[in-house]
C-alpha cells in the first residue's frame, strides 16, 4: 500500500515517508491508496485477542512496509499496563441499555490523544530507521490543549527527536497548562501564543511549509514532522479502537454477528471522526456516525448544508479542545468522497484560504448525509448533560464527552433509532474539573487541585495520580509570545541562526 496526497494523487510513498514527514509538501495530508478490508472471520478472531495483538492486526493492513517485528515493537512499547491504567487499554462502559462508552482517557494524560500518541513515537522512529533518515526530527505542535501534553508525555527524551508545542494562551484548561508547563525531559519546548488554536494550527502549517526554514532545518541536520493528527501516524492508531471495540462488544454477546452500531464522536479537528469511518470503510458494521460539536458549530453546519463557513464567531467553550473553526482532516474524507478528484480538494481548500468558505457538490452533500448525523450543543445545554448522566446513571463525564452524549440524546429523539451505540469519551472529567463540578453545582472556586479532591469525593472515581503529582512540579515553560513569533522562537529553541 502507498500513500497519495489529497491535493496530488501522483504523490506515492512509503507509510514510513508519510509517518516520517507528516505532511505532503504540497500542503496536503496523506492519504492511503486503497482502504484495506477486514472480514467478520477477522473480527470475531480479534474478539480473543489483547489490545495490543488487536493492534498489530490492524497496523498491518495499513503499514506494509513494516515488518511484522517491527510493528510488534511498537504496539508493545505502547499498549502496556504501564502507560495505560486499564488492561482492557480502552475501556468500553455499559452506561445503559445499548450505549457504551468507549473510555479512550486511561493513558498517562488522561485524553484519548494518548492512544495515538503513546504509539506514535514509535511508529515514527521505527520510520526514520526504515528510511536511513539520518536527520533530527523536529515534531512541531499545534494544540487545542490534549494534543500537547500528549505528544510531549510521548516524545520526552526519545533519541533523534526535539518536540515544540503552542498552545493558545487563554484557550486551555488550568489542569492542562500545568500538565504542559511543568513537562520534563531535555529535548521539549512549550510556547503560549497570543491567539487562538486556530492560530496555532495555522502558524504551525506555514513553518512546515516554508520552503527557506525547511533548508534552514537541513543545513543543520533537522528536519520537521507533526504529531498532529494531519500525520498519518496519529490517525491509523486511532481506527483501532473503533475495530476493537465492535471485536469487543461481539465477544461480550452484547451484539450479534453482521449488526450494525452507531458511532459517536466530540469533534474538533475531525481526525477521532474520520478514524471510525476508515473503520466502517475496512468492513466494521456501522449504521451513521455522529459528528458533535459544541458552540464552534461549523462541522454541524457543513454536514447538514455541504457549506464549508469559517466566516463566524470564535466562542472560547468549556470543552476546549474543540474550540475549532478549522477541521483538517476533513480534507481527507472530501478527497475519498469526490473520487480522489485532488484538483477538486486543490479548488475547496484554495478557497478555503483564500476566502473562509467552499461549498460541496451535490453528489458529495449526499454522501455526508447517508455516512454521517451532526448536531451540536452549547455550554449551558453540556453543563445539563454531565448533571443529567450522573444523576441518572451515577456516570460522570467531562465536558467534551457530554457534547457527544447531548447530541446522540437529541439524534435519538429526531429519528428513534435503536442501533446499538458506542459514544467516544475523549477525556476523564478529572481533566476539567472545574468545569464538570461546576455543572454539578459543586464548584467552590478553588484552584485546580482541591477542585481534582473535589470531584473525587463526588465521582467516586481514582484520581489518576498523573494529574495529582502535577501540583509539586515546578513551572519550566511561560513564555508568551504573539502568533507571528512562532518561527522566532522554533530558530530559538533548536539553536538554529
Ligand atoms: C482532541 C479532542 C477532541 C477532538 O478530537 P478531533 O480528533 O480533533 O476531532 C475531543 N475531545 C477531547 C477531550 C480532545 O482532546
Amino acid at each position: 500500500m502507498f500513500y497519495r496526497s489529497t491535493r496530488n494523487s501522483g504523490v506515492n510513498v512509503t507509510s514510513a515517508q508519510a509517518i516520517a514527514q507528516g505532511i505532503s509538501e504540497d500542503g496536503g495530508l496523506f492519504v492511503p491508496s486503497e482502504i484495506p478490508a477486514i472480514s467478520m472471520d477477522d473480527i470475531k478472531k480479534l474478539g480473543e485477542m489483547s489490545y495490543a495483538e488487536r493492534a498489530l492486526f490492524v497496523f498491518s493492513k495499513f503499514l506494509t512496509d513494516y515488518t511484522e517485528a517491527e510493528i510488534r515493537y511498537c504496539v508493545e512499547g505502547a499498549y502496556n499496563t504501564k502507560n495505560f491504567d486499564t488492561e482492557n487499554i480502552a475501556e468500553l462502559a455499559h452506561l445503559f441499555d445499548g450505549t457504551y462508552m468507549l473510555e479512550l482517557w486511561h493513558g498517562p494524560t488522561c485524553a484519548f490523544k494518548d492512544m495515538a500518541l503513546q504509539i506514535l513515537p514509535y511508529l515514527l522512529t521505527t520510520a526514520t530507521k526504515k528510511i536511513n533518515l539520518d536527520k533530527k526530527v523536529v515534531i512541531l505542535v499545534a494544540t487545542s490543549g490534549d494534543t500537547g501534553k500528549a505528544a510531549l508525555e510521548g516524545f520526552k527524551d526519545v533519541p533523534g527527536t526535539e518536540i515544540l508545542v503552542f498552545y493558545p494562551d487563554n484557550g486551555v484548561s488550568a489542569m492542562q497548562k500545568k500538565q504542559m508547563t511543568t513537562q520534563e525531559g531535555q529535548n521539549v519546548g512549550v510556547c503560549a501564543i497570543k491567539g487562538n488554536f486556530d492560530d496555532a494550527q495555522n502558524g504551525v502549517k506555514a513553518i512546515f511549509t516554508n520552503k527557506e526554514i525547511g533548508e534552514k532545518l537541513a543545513e543543520n541536520g533537522m528536519m520537521f514532522s507533526s504529531a498532529n493528527s494531519i500525520n498519518w501516524g496519529r490517525l491509523a492508531p486511532q481506527i483501532i479502537y473503533y475495530v476493537s471495540s465492535y471485536a469487543q462488544l461481539l465477544k461480550d454477546g452484547e451484539i450479534a454477528e453482521g449488526d450494525k452500531i452507531n458511532i459517536v464522536v466530540p469533534t474538533g479537528n475531525f481526525g477521532n471522526i474520520l478514524a471510525g469511518y476508515y473503520a466502517k470503510k475496512m468492513g466494521v458494521p456501522v449504521n451513521k456516525l455522529i459528528c458533535a460539536s459544541n458552540a464552534n458549530n461549523v462541522l454541524t453546519d457543513f454536514i447538514k448544508t455541504g457549506v464549508y463557513d469559517r466566516n463566524r464567531q470564535f466562542y472560547a467553550t468549556i470543552s476546549p479542545s474543540m474550540d475549532i473553526l478549522i477541521s483538517s482532516n476533513l480534507e481527507r474524507l472530501l478527497y475519498h468522497l469526490c473520487g480522489e478528484n485532488d484538483a477538486q480538494i486543490r479548488e475547496w481548500f484554495g478557497k478555503l484560504a483564500s476566502e473562509g468558505r467552499y461549498e460541496v457538490t451535490d453528489e458529495v452533500k449526499k454522501i455526508l448525509a447517508e455516512e454521517f448525523y451532526a448536531g451540536c450543543c452549547d455550554d449551558e445545554k453540556t453543563k445539563a448533560t454531565i448533571k443529567e448522566y450522573y444523576d441518572k446513571y451515577s456516570y460522570t463525564c467531562d465536558t467534551h464527552t457530554a457534547v457527544a452524549v447531548s447530541v446522540y440524546e437529541e439524534y435519538v429523539k429526531a429519528t428513534g433509532d435503536k442501533t446499538k451505540t458506542v459514544i467516544a469519551s475523549t477525556a476523564s472529567p478529572y481533566k476539567f474539573s472545574g468545569s464538570v463540578l461546576s455543572a454539578l453545582g459543586k464548584d467552590n472556586g478553588s484552584d485546580e487541585f482541591t477542585l481534582v479532591e473535589e470531584l473525587g469525593k463526588a465521582s467516586g472515581m481514582p484520581i489518576p495520580a498523573s494529574l495529582a503529582s502535577l501540583k509539586d512540579k515546578e513551572i519550566r515553560f511561560s513564555e508568551v509570545i504573539a502568533k507571528d513569533e512562532m518561527k522566532d522562537f522554533v530558530f530559538r529553541a533548536l539553536n538554529v541562526k
